[in-house]
């Protein structure tokens, strides 16, 4: 039990903590917990490997070549890597091999990208007078992330800080802790310099709450909820760190009367059910055009209805179970105060019969018809598998609605009319459209949120620039006194 990664060296934490198997709530095993100090620990080493160290200041092409190297050691441990992936989380084996694959894509992608914006040349319109933009580190790094992804996650903050020469302190969920473990390893044994990765492990509250308030900490990049982005925004105003939140999404599927719409019906099932639900970006909140309303949903209902639940690792299972006892509880009540508001259960709305899935975390796909914007479940994030369905009728309405939230993550439209498509997408006020499909996102495009979904943007090249300041160097090549003050 010495998960945490402080200064080069593996160590044991104050306490420990077991890592639960949502698939039974059976002990997967026991790790170390950090407590505030073991943290500040983590900071200071990652401030000295800044101030003092090599990796700020090494060629970013061989910051990039390392970075090729963890790419190349995920894709060794990839098997080992999708099944633990699994039993933390509960996804199933396919989605956890696919998260890992994507990793690998994004380590690739930073590092590829790690030399190829050294900076630019600005013409100054002045004689004599040379000017630059050059690019650096911002400093020591806290990346903060949540359960669902927890590889995926770490992958997007850890590639592009590292390429562009920071030192970081890595904070996974207390909950699925896992496999951001077995990716610093990985870091480590591609040759990292000793202090540049730290790893704590802990409750938010303490751990991350002592790296969000580090005076020693030059960014806080977080994935999870809105009020826990919210507290660490304020913890963040002491030292004016630079903040970075990806946060929740209500995202709205919206399909018209002219999609294809036996493409769009088993999308829709992706859209909100991929992973239990527990998507930030899960379709969660389908609009659907009045005309094929009834037949749609209720079809979609029926197939919720076949939807083969169990362990992950059970090559038949569809979807897995939720990640934790209190996580379920929360659905169970969002499920109710939708029954309590007048929406109509179609399907679902409990946990599954079968005795092998008991001991699980599990709850069954659930949809409900004859939704309306002002109920509870369809204005929160529910974070599980529970589809709402709305009814709209002009192209007009279903913008509205699917503005109609404060959060700003992503959201699909379904039509054949190609014009209706570019009309539609440029009006949604979300982060991510998807047009004729769902969920796909690629390394190399922004991701983010718009209103409450977020600040800045991972991925892409802004992914990098979020990591880096931009510096001006300004250059007099005939200085010469300016004899204002000539004393
Ligand atoms: P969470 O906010 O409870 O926890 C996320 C992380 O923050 C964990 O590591 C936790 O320990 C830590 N934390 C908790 N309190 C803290 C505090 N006071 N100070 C500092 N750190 C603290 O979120 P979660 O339940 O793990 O994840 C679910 C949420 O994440 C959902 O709302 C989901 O939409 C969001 N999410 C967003 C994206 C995105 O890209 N926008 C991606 C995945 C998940």
């Amino acid at each position: 039990m010495a998960e945490l990664f402080i200064g080069g060296n593996w160590t044991a934490g104050s306490d420990t903590r077991p890592v639960l198997n949502p698939f039974d709530g059976s002990v997967l095993t026991t790790v170390a917990e950090a407590d505030a100090k073991d943290a500040l620990r983590a900071v200071r080493a990652a401030r000295a490997a800044f101030d003092a160290g090599s990796w700020p200041r090494t060629p970013a092409a061989e910051r990039g070549a390392l970075l090729n190297t963890v790419a190349d050691l995920l894709l060794r441990d990839r098997d080992d890597i999708a099944r633990t992936e699994t039993l933390d989380t509960g996804k199933t084996l396919g989605e956890s091999i696919a998260d890992v694959d994507d990793v690998v894509r994004v380590f690739r992608y930073y590092a590829d990208l790690a030399d190829k914006h050294p900076g630019r040349i600005v013409d100054t319109g002045i004689p004599n007078a040379q000017s630059k933009i050059v690019y650096e580190p911002v400093g020591v790094c806290a990346l903060i992330t949540p359960w669902n992804y927890p590889l995926l996650q770490a992958s997007w903050k850890i590639a592009p800080a590292l390429a562009a020469g920071n030192t970081i302190v890595v904070k996974p969920s207390e909950i699925t802790p896992l496999t951001t473990i077995a990716l610093v390893r990985l870091i480590e044994e591609a040759g990292i310099p000793a202090g540049v990765v730290n790893l704590v492990l802990g409750a938010g509250a303490t751990v991350g709450a002592a790296l969000a308030e580090s005076d020693d900490v030059d960014l806080v990049s977080f994935t999870g909820g809105l009020a826990t982005g919210q507290r660490i925004m304020v913890a963040a105003a002491g030292n004016v760190k630079k903040v970075a939140l990806e946060l929740g999404g209500k995202n709205p599927n919206i399909v018209f009367a002219d999609a294809d719409l036996e493409t769009a019906k088993d999308q829709a099932l992706n859209a909100v059910f991929l992973h239990a639900g527990q998507v930030c970006s899960a379709g969660a909140r389908l609009l659907v055009q009045d005309s094929i309303y009834d037949e749609f949903v209720a079809e979609i209902a029926a197939r919720a209805d076949r939807i083969r639940i169990g362990n992950g690792l059970d090559e038949n299972s569809q979807s897995g179970p939720l990640v934790s006892e209190e996580h379920r509880a929360k659905i169970e009540r969002y499920v109710e105060s939708a029954i309590a508001e007048g929406a109509k259960l179609l399907a679902g709305g409990r946990r599954p019969d079968e005795p092998e899935l008991q001991q699980g975390f599990f709850y069954r796909p659930t949809v409900f018809a004859d939704c309306r914007r002002d109920m509870t479940v369809v204005r929160e994030e529910t974070f599980g598998p529970i589809l709402t369905a709305e009814r709209f009728s002009t192209e007009e309405e279903a913008v509205e609605l699917g503005n109609d939230t404060d959060y700003g993550l992503a959201g699909a439209v379904w039509t054949r009319d190609a014009g209706r498509a570019a009309r539609v997408a440029g009006a949604l006020r979300h982060g991510t459209i998807w047009i004729n499909d769902y969920h796909p996102y690629l390394p190399q495009a922004e991701w983010g949120g718009f209103k409450r979904s977020g600040i800045g943007r991972e991925l892409g090249p802004t992914g990098l620039d979020e990591y880096r300041e931009a510096k001006h160097v300004y250059t007099n090549t005939d200085p010469k006194p300016l004899g204002l003050f000539p004393g």
